[in-house]
Order: structure tokens, then C-alpha cells, then sequence
């Protein structure tokens, strides 16, 4: 049996999650525009799955739109709020950080080349951003800040109430208003958020295949108050923001899957932290490794541990764990020969030595401690040193 220890990639679906989905697969399949008692019956299940999303996020089910998946949410709250902007002649001047997921940077780099001034802010050797650089980054004409709550690759969790905070004061002090955006695909339902006590965040997006409901759902927390114009156009479905007809069993099963990871949450969380110590702490003794991210498990994903592995090649230490049965992932990939590290990576500025080698372990809520023993003993096999080829030494030698 393989141990998965990939779940910041994508997670099981729960049982309780495919139970709570199938019947409207099969006998209430109605279109929830429809006003016959099939629609009607598909409506109310959207609605009773936007309270236990907005349940598990500490909001309105109002402010709760469904989405396809993560990246839609991130690119329609950005370009969504972009539109806005652009309409009503404010600044147009966007904050984010270097380490964000390519769906948020990818919007960034499109409004940066239709004339928009992008800060990419960098982040401290443990990928944390320091919340005075934001401050000093903001100016009048800020009106888009995008910053993640928690980083797939090196798990870092970002202060993101105290960043609402200053995100606020900056934009009283300068009489504007500033759309606070941040991606929580990778916090939500393993950290707890409470967006009425974060009253700085504007928007929020969550994807459900992170948290073990289907792939192909997601979700985008709107603040009551805050505008954005859609980027998508047709039957007016999510109040026009996010058109088009429901993936009605996926919908059910994402607020089924929010409902469940608010019942143990913190129970979960503190299980995964401790088995991320555990693996730290073993991981650590073995020669040539090291630790990215933070060590500070309270600022760190449950369960998430991502490490450098002293002249090894990520790529080649996933075949090699996956072969021996043990799924990871690595954030260095190989590009036309050359192994590169990825932009987060390279944005915490640690030497190409160790950025080639890089792995990740995301556990999850199935993943036990005997399942860890395991993984290690095949680590401690796997990174074993190599030693020096004679053409490595005789090239190292004439440098
Ligand atoms: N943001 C982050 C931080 C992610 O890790 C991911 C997916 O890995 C996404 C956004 C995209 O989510 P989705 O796969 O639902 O599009």
C-alpha cells in the first residue's frame, strides 16, 4: 500500500462527502434555476451547502459564492475588482507578494502589462511577510492587495488579520479604499479563519478538493459592501459573479466537507502537527537535509513539511520515494536539462545547492504515525549522501 503524503496536491474525498453528493447525481438532479419541485429541491440544497461554507469561515451565507475551483476564485476576485476599479477611475496600483500561487500572479503580470504598477513584495528567509513592508508599500493609489494565507509549497501561514489590520488603517489614513484579497485554497478547514473577527479581508478563496470534497468546486468569500464586476458572462447564476449552472452535487459536497472539517478542526490540526514534528524532528538527524518554511509549527499547515535535500534532484527523490511507495512532491522541477527551483523557492533566496533538491510531505487526516515510521526509514535509504563521481571531482577541481 502506498503512504500519501501529498495532500496539499489534492485530498480523498470523504465517505460522508460522497454519500452527502450522490443523490443529487441521481434522483434530485434539478437545475436550481428551474421553479418546478425539482429546482426547488436542487435550491434549497445550494443554500443549506452556502451556510455550512460560510459556517466554517466565520460569514454571511450571503457573502458566499461558488466557483470552479480555486484559481477561478483567485482570478475573479482580481481582474473582477480590477474592472471595478478601472470604472470608477481609482488607483491603479496592486500589492502582492513573490510567493504567490501562479493563479494569483498571473492576473497580477496581465494587469501589470495592461499598464497597471505591480509591487511583487518579497518575504524573509521563512517566507514570511513582514507586515511594515506592506504598510510602506501602500500608497494612495493601492487599490488591489492579494496576499495567501498559507503557502503550498513551504507551508507558511501568513498573519493575514494583522495584514487586514494595517490594510485598513493605511487606507483611512490615505481616504481611499482597498480591496483585500487573499488565497486561502490551502488554509481553509486546516487553519482556523474567522472573517467576522478579520474585518480587513474584502474577499477570500477556497477550493474544495484541498479538504477532501470532489476536484471541480470552489468558493469565493465577497464582504458584504464590497464591490467587484464579473469577468464571465451568461445566465446570472452567483448573482451574476460566477455564471453558469451549478455543479450541483459539487456544491454539496463542498459545504458537506465544510461542515465536517469545522467539527474537528483543531482536534485534526493539532494530530498533523505533532506528526509534522515528529517527521521535522527525524528528518533533521539525516545528513544534507534541511527544513524550509518555518520550524514555528503554530505558524506553519498542519501536517505540511517541505525540506531540501543537499545536491539531490526534487524530480528524481519523487520516482525514488514513489517507487519504494511513497507519494511527495517536489517544488524544483527540470526544465530542458536544467533543474530550477520554483519562483518560491528562488524568492527565499537559499543557495542553488539546496533549492534543486527540494520536497514536500502534506499530510493529511488519514495519514497516521506508523505511516511516518515508514516514510522515514525509506527517506534515511533514499538521500543517503552519494559519493563524489571521479568526472564531478575533476570538473570541480579545474574551477
Ligand atoms: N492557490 C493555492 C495556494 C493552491 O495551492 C492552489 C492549488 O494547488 C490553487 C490556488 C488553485 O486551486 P485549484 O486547484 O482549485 O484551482
Amino acid at each position: 500500500m502506498s503512504i500519501y503524503f501529498d495532500n496539499s496536491a489534492t485530498t480523498k474525498v470523504r465517505q460522508e462527502v460522497v454519500d452527502a453528493m450522490m443523490p443529487y447525481l441521481m434522483e434530485e438532479f434539478g437545475n436550481p434555476s428551474s421553479i418546478h419541485s425539482f429546482g426547488r429541491n436542487s435550491h434549497k440544497a445550494i443554500s443549506h451547502a452556502r451556510k455550512q461554507v460560510a459556517d466554517l469561515l466565520g460569514c454571511s451565507p450571503t457573502e458566499i459564492y461558488f466557483s470552479p475551483c480555486g484559481t477561478m476564485s483567485n482570478n475573479v476576485a482580481i481582474l473582477g475588482r480590477a474592472r471595478f476599479v478601472k470604472a470608477n477611475g481609482l488607483g491603479q496600483h496592486l500589492i502582492t507578494t513573490q510567493i504567490e500561487h501562479p493563479s494569483v500572479l498571473g492576473p497580477s503580470k496581465l494587469l501589470e502589462a495592461e499598464g497597471w504598477k505591480v509591487t511583487y513584495l518579497p518575504v524573509c528567509g521563512e517566507g514570511f511577510l513582514n507586515p511594515e513592508d506592506l504598510r510602506k508599500a501602500i500608497t494612495k493609489e493601492t487599490s488591489i492587495i492579494s496576499v495567501m494565507w498559507a503557502n503550498n509549497e513551504i507551508g507558511t501561514v501568513q498573519p493575514i488579520a494583522e495584514l487586514g489590520q494595517v490594510v485598513m488603517e493605511e487606507a483611512a489614513k490615505h481616504g481611499t479604499e482597498i480591496f483585500f484579497h487573499t488565497d486561502a485554497v490551502q488554509a481553509s478547514a486546516k487553519v482556523l479563519i474567522d472573517l467576522s473577527s478579520a474585518q480587513g479581508v474584502s474577499a477570500l478563496s477556497i477550493s474544495g478538493h484541498k479538504f477532501h470534497a470532489p476536484k471541480g468546486i470552489g468558493g469565493l468569500f465577497l464582504r458584504k459592501g464590497v464591490n467587484i464586476m464579473p469577468i464571465t458572462f451568461g445566465g446570472g447564476q452567483e448573482k451574476a459573479l460566477l455564471p453558469g449552472t451549478e455543479g450541483l452535487a459539487n456544491v454539496v459536497a463542498l459545504g458537506k466537507a465544510a461542515e465536517l472539517a469545522r467539527l474537528d478542526l483543531e482536534e485534526c490540526c493539532s494530530r498533523l502537527k505533532e506528526l509534522a514534528q515528529y517527521l521535522i524532528a527525524e528528518l533533521s538527524q539525516i545528513e544534507g537535509v534541511q527544513i524550509t518554511g518555518t520550524r514555528d509549527l503554530d505558524r506553519r499547515l498542519p501536517g505540511h513539511v517541505s525540506i531540501t535535500v543537499e545536491n539531490a534532484e526534487g524530480e528524481a527523490l519523487v520516482m525514488q520515494l514513489d517507487m519504494k511507495g511513497v507519494c511527495a512532491s517536489s517544488a524544483s522541477a527540470c526544465h530542458s536539462g536544467v533543474i530550477e527551483p520554483s519562483h518560491v523557492l528562488s524568492a527565499l533566496q537559499l543557495p542553488c545547492s539546496r533549492t534543486k533538491g527540494s520536497l514536500r510531505l502534506s499530510l493529511g487526516r488519514y495519514n497516521t504515525k506508523e505511516e511516518c515510521d515508514k516514510a522515514v526509514e525509506v527517506m534515511r535509504a533514499v538521500f543517503r549522501p552519494k559519493p563524489a563521481s571521479k568526472k564531478t571531482l575533476t570538473a570541480g577541481a579545474s574551477k
